[in-house]
């Protein structure tokens, strides 16, 4: 990430233009503009290899005004605070444009993941745990898988977690394996969601799904199960790409054999993946392929001011939290090109979260079916929401979908009022 490029000042961009939109003063939403709380900690762990070395962790809550935070945590080299902050308000605006009773938080640990072991990986997880434990919990603040993270992460959380408190929370995270009171769904559901909002927006803009081109940037839990999705609706994929870079083939990439093959261990990179007809290019320039459909699902700022004026595609479905800077959206804006916000876009993630919370809270389990029914209701609802908004105000969906959320929060803060 660039020295200047600070994801929070977006936020703060974002979050003043709706409110000037919606008529209110500085002082209506002031609140929004500060995270509530934020913990930095510094982690110890002793590597395999007898070493000591201390990785830097934050745990951030952005605001808890309508439920408690929820926002995932995220293991990647880029932590840092600002990243942190931004995604854990992002978290706020996702849960309150999609209606779901939670505020935003966010967490990160500095690492990377491909360069540790399974077992650094699960003290890194044990020891910034319990150094976040006083605050998180089901009715605080509840974590969930991001970049970097995934089931296995949030059973050692569970645990480590369980045995501070000295008996069983499984609500205290989200995204846990089935076995652990995870919920049918909940892996796939950040891809789901997206695939759901990207058939909302082709339909209503009368674009025919079939032969309907789409990249995929990003083949990371949210990319892979949109691009399988999106094939198996009869899309045609003609690129993807992973951190090794992109593959193109104008007529098409077979999905199942690139999602089997990316499947069979952690070492297949797309860039050792040939085939006839199949082309490596960079990251870069997967952006700027020719396709109807363009889906960032991977890390923030890979659109920006540098080459949003060369990305070619009609309609770009945000998977991943901030890929669209604030200048680079100007840009797609004048060029025509429809952009549907992560916040609502990659909202499916957070939804089935929300089911899962309300399992563990119930000790219930729902069926996958009733799950995948229960989440096309939010996600469509919310698409219509923000897209009748952003018409009715002539506005981008983006600021459609900050209309609704900004609103939303502002009026919770204000029948609340400020205590003491
Ligand atoms: N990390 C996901 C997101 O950015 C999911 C968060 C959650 O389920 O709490 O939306």
């Amino acid at each position: 990430m660039s020295a200047q490029y600070n994801p929070y000042d977006q936020v703060l961009a974002t979050v003043e233009q709706a409110a000037s939109i919606l008529g209110y003063d500085q002082s209506d939403y002031e609140i929004l503009k500060y995270p509530e709380r934020e913990l930095k900690v510094s982690i110890p762990i002793i590597m395999d290899d007898g070493s000591v070395q201390v990785f830097q962790g934050y745990r951030v809550q952005h605001s808890t005004s309508r439920g408690p935070a929820k926002g995932g945590i995220r293991f990647h080299p880029n932590v840092d605070i600002n990243e942190v902050r931004a995604l854990a308000a992002w978290m706020s605006f996702k849960c309150a444009v999609v209606n779901v009773p939670y505020g935003g938080g966010k967490g990160g640990v500095e690492c990377d993941p491909t360069k540790i072991s399974e077992s650094e990986m699960m003290r890194i997880t044990r020891r910034f745990t319990s150094m976040i434990a006083p605050m998180i919990g089901p009715e605080k603040d509840i974590p969930a898988p991001d970049v970097g993270t995934n089931a296995q992460v949030m059973g050692w959380i569970v645990d480590t977690y369980s045995m501070l408190q000295g008996h069983a929370v499984p609500g205290v995270v989200t995204g846990k394996p089935i076995n652990l009171g995870g919920s049918y769904g909940r892996a796939e559901a950040t891809g789901r969601g997206v695939t759901i909002t990207a058939l909302n927006i082709l339909k209503t803009l009368n674009i025919p799904i079939e032969n309907t081109t789409a990249v995929v940037q990003g083949m990371g839990n949210v990319g892979s199960i949109a691009a399988k999705l999106l094939h198996e609706n009869g899309l045609k994929i003609v690129a993807v790409s992973d951190v090794s870079g992109g593959i193109h083939n104008p007529d098409g990439l077979d999905i199942p054999n690139i999602l089997d093959y990316l499947g069979k261990s952690k070492d297949n990179l797309l860039i050792n993946y040939h085939k006839k007809d199949v082309q490596h290019i960079s990251n870069q320039k997967l952006l700027e392929t020719e396709a109807t459909l363009l889906i960032p699902a991977a890390l923030e700022n890979q659109i920006n001011a540098d080459n949003a004026d060369k990305i070619k595609a009609k309609v770009i479905v945000e998977g991943a939290n901030g890929p669209t800077t604030g200048e680079a959206d100007d840009i797609l804006n004048n060029k025509g090109i429809i952009v549907v916000p992560d916040i609502l876009a990659n909202a499916g993630g957070v939804i089935v979260s929300y089911f899962e919370w309300v399992q563990n809270l119930q000790h219930m389990s729902w069926s996958e079916d009733n799950i995948n029914k229960r989440l096309k209701v939010i996600m469509d609802h919310s698409f219509d929401a923000v897209y009748n908004i952003a018409k009715e105000n002539d506005t981008s969906l983006r600021t459609g979908a900050y209309l609704i959320a900004v609103k939303r929060i502002v009026e919770t803060n204000q029948m609340r009022g400020i205590w003491p």
